[in-house]
């Protein structure tokens, strides 16, 4: 009898981490959260070790027509930085993992990390290892982070309740904007290469998709407010995905309004440019590496003026409820397009 073959692509990346999840067990008492959140919880005294790993993949996550090499190294450590943010900790040290193809010269491993050299500057972190390897498909790198906080002060995608108020930083849908001008400048060269890039005036949202800078000081800035967020994820897959996790995690229902979704003046012309709507590449689009929370409804007024978070929603207990609504009134049920690699 044949034996028994299963796609990926009939799991999805969300569906096969939690197939892998169901099969791990913790033995460590140390080990206070495993899979499933930003980063993982270990016990370290009076303070908490953060873990987390991202990986970037040539074809899959970057494509290196376009992407310089050093704004490549500057986003490996920037992902990884944000899970740390994501957990409201601070990164202290990264390892990174390097898969070559003899394509790469040392010239261009200089390049990459000079890139991570100065997001380890702007971070304050330091690399202090990894791994080298021959790769024949192509450049693979991944960054493993550890970072910390007092213990109970780390906020899991786990405790938002009734009531809270649902936060954003910064603004959505420009890194995945940025992308479509990437790719359509791509298309230009590669049909016309004396044609000169038009990437001047997306500078913004081209910017937002190459060189991504995580969130640490809304982290710190929060916690000089003295607000502890109630729960809290970065957005890496897209509003709509990122906020649905927090609800699964914390078993609560959300209303979101479509008109207080921050987008940037420019990422929106752009997307109008190129025929989307630029509500949806900020609910759908993914890695623009913002902060997602919830915060007691009582830490309100001390954010209510910051002006770089806005207040997109609420939480409430009807669970069957996640709803959006729309500009026009009317409420839309919230679906996790994301992104699925292995379709
Ligand atoms: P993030 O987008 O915050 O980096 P992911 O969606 O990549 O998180 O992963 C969700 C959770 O699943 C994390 O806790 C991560 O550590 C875990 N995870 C992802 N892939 C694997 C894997 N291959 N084996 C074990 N755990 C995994
Ligand atoms: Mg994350």
């Amino acid at each position: 009898m044949a034996e028994k073959r299963t796609e990926i692509a009939t799991l999805g990346e969300f569906g096969l981490i939690d197939h892998i999840h169901e099969r791990i067990k913790l033995q460590q008492p140390t080990s206070l959260s495993g899979i499933g959140d930003d980063a993982a919880v270990i016990d370290a005294g009076g303070e908490v070790m953060l873990l987390s790993t991202d990986m970037l993949v040539e074809g899959v996550h970057f494509d290196l027509a376009y992407t310089p090499l050093q704004h490549l190294g500057f986003k490996a450590v920037s992902v990884n930085v944000s899970d740390i943010a994501a957990m409201n900790g601070t990164p202290h040290q990264v390892v990174v993992s390097l898969g070559l193809s003899n394509r790469f010269s040392v010239e261009a491993v200089d390049a990459l990390y000079e890139g991570m050299r100065a997001a380890c500057d702007q971070y304050k972190v330091d690399l202090v290892g990894g791994d080298t390897s021959a790769s024949p498909s192509g450049l693979i790198i991944s960054v493993s982070i550890l970072g910390r906080t007092l213990k109970g002060k780390e906020v899991y995608r786990r405790g938002a309740a009734d009531n809270d108020i649902l936060c954003v930083t910064g603004d959505l849908g420009g890194a995945y904007i940025g992308l479509q001008v990437l790719e359509r400048e791509k298309e230009v060269y590669l049909t016309n290469p004396s044609m000169q890039p038009e990437l001047e005036k997306h500078q913004y949202c081209v910017g937002r998709q190459l060189r991504p800078i995580a969130r640490m000081d809304v982290i710190h800035e929060l916690n000089e407010l003295g607000i502890r967020p109630t729960s809290m994820i970065d957005v890496s897959d897209g509003l709509a995905s990122d906020l649905l996790h927090i609800t699964k995690h914390s078993r609560v229902g959300v209303r979101i309004f479509e008109d207080k979704i921050p987008i940037d003046e420019s990422a929106f012309q752009t997307a109008l440019e190129f025929k989307l709507d630029p509500y949806t590449c900020a609910l759908n689009g993914g890695e623009d590496y913002e902060l997602l929370f919830t915060i007691h409804p009582s830490d309100y007024e001390k954010i209510k003026n910051h002006p770089d978070i806005t207040t997109i929603g609420y939480v409430h207990n009807n669970l069957k409820e996640k709803i959006m609504v729309t500009k026009q009134g009317t409420p839309v049920p919230l679906k996790a397009q994301g992104w699925n690699h292995f379709a």
